[in-house]
């Protein structure tokens, strides 16, 4: 500082701190950004950009370097098996991803065909909300190529599925749907949030987008939301558009717990598997079960499509970390079930380390009517497990003893 210019002032400084230590050494663990803004060389280099003539980062609505990490970490893992180029985008929660993914995709006048057993949130996003807006939904049994069909029309322009359904664990007929989509000029997305990457990929079944609640099994801790959504370049910069027209973007927080889980989700998914299958057929012959769903189980109505489509890496069956225990003695069977556990808890979520229990019809399901119920295929004792990374012996314990109790 020469003595002509005057001393910043310590509210300057305040501001304009020294730059933080540059590392020469590529961290181990990513780096978090949670910059809003960023500087630039010039003003032509902030012009290159803004308008995709540089790549570089802008504002944080926009894109986010932590956020990407996620994204493009899950779109390698989903296409591991494709040719094509596959990118992703990651939202602020699942439901913000499949938002942005109808918006992306449809218009007023498009038709949208979908489970009739299918996620809450969904459901309720294409019946209440996009109605309004002048897509109209067909919610069909798209385990039934006929029903598939005959509901497809020429306006269609999405058919939406689950890998696994919520709760009966029914399995996708991923190629059926595909060729059933792409027949009438229409993309085949996919929820595989029951799934994840390490159980299956349906890209490499012919969808054409497939979606997470990164909230469940890819942060796996019960402690960040998000979603992201992976495929074609061209489709996902379409995403792209709309989640940062719309500010449905992911907090960086949020990006670095989530992609954090990804090192740990194949260990996690294959005991959740392991697990599962162990507490389903330990309980399948109890007296006060009625009937287990659990693509493991050889009795569950989408076994062979499970055998074909659901896999750990090394080609092992992997079914999946959710079972319904649908309960004899009805509603106040269920209940009682979910309040006599100890060592589970009654809670909601899932794909987290503990294993948590849900009274179906009076939780997650509680918007259908009993016929709606029985037509989706759940008793009115149904609960869901979401089981977790306990010692399986000890979670059969405690569901036989709360069975134990039930029909005494
Ligand atoms: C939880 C869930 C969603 C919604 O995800 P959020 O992160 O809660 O918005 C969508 N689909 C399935 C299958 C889910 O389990």
């Amino acid at each position: 500082m020469t003595a002509t210019e005057p001393r910043q002032s310590p509210l300057t400084s305040a501001v304009h701190l020294p730059d933080p230590p540059t590392v020469a050494q590529p961290p181990l663990a990513p780096a978090l950004y949670r910059s809003t803004g960023y500087a630039f060389a010039s003003t032509e280099e902030s012009v290159a950009i803004r308008t995709g003539a540089r790549p570089g980062y802008v504002y944080s609505r926009v894109d986010n370097p932590t956020a990407d990490a996620l994204s493009e970490a899950v779109a390698m893992l989903e296409g591991a098996g494709v040719d094509q180029e596959v990118h992703g985008q990651s939202f602020g929660s699942g439901m913000a991803g499949i938002t942005a993914t109808f918006m992306a995709l449809t218009q007023a006048g498009a038709h949208v065909v979908a489970p009739r057993e299918l996620y809450g949130g969904t459901h309720s996003l294409l019946e209440r909300v996009l109605s309004r807006f002048g897509v109209s939904s067909d919610f069909v049994d798209t385990s039934d190529a006929s029903a598939v069909h005959t509901a497809l029309r020429p306006e269609t322009r999405v058919v939406f599925a689950e890998t696994l359904s919520n709760p009966t664990m029914t399995v996708a007929d991923l190629r059926m749907l595909a060729d059933a989509a792409h027949g009438v000029g229409a993309l085949l997305v996919v929820d595989s949030t029951f799934a994840t990457p390490f159980v299956c990929r349906p890209l490499e079944h012919g969808a054409d987008l497939v979606l997470h609640s990164a909230t469940k099994y890819i942060g796996g801790h019960s402690d960040a939301t998000g979603g992201v959504a992976v495929g074609r370049p061209d489709l996902i910069e379409r995403l792209r558009i709309i989640r940062h027209t719309t500010g449905a973007v992911l907090a960086p927080d949020e990006a670095y717990l989530l992609r954090r889980g990804l090192a740990t989700l194949p260990l996690r998914m294959a005991r959740h598997c392991a697990s599962a299958l162990t507490v389903a057929t330990a309980l399948q012959e109890h007296r006060g079960v009625e009937r287990i769903d659990y693509p493991g189980l050889p009795s569950h109505r989408s076994h062979e499509l499970a055998r074909r489509y659901l896999a750990d890496p090394a080609g092992e069956p992997c079914y999946g970390g959710v079972a319904t225990l649908h309960v004899r003695g009805g509603e106040a069977a269920g209940r009682a079930l979910v309040d006599r556990l100890r060592l589970i808890t009654g809670a909601s979520s899932l794909g987290g380390p503990h294993t948590v229990a849900q009274h179906v019809a009076s939780t997650t399901h509680r918007q259908l009517s009993p016929e709606q119920l029985t037509a989706a295929g759940i008793a009115p004792g149904a609960v869901r497990l979401s089981i977790g990374l306990e010692d399986p012996h000890d979670l059969v314990a405690d569901l036989r003893r709360a069975l134990d109790g039930l029909s005494r």
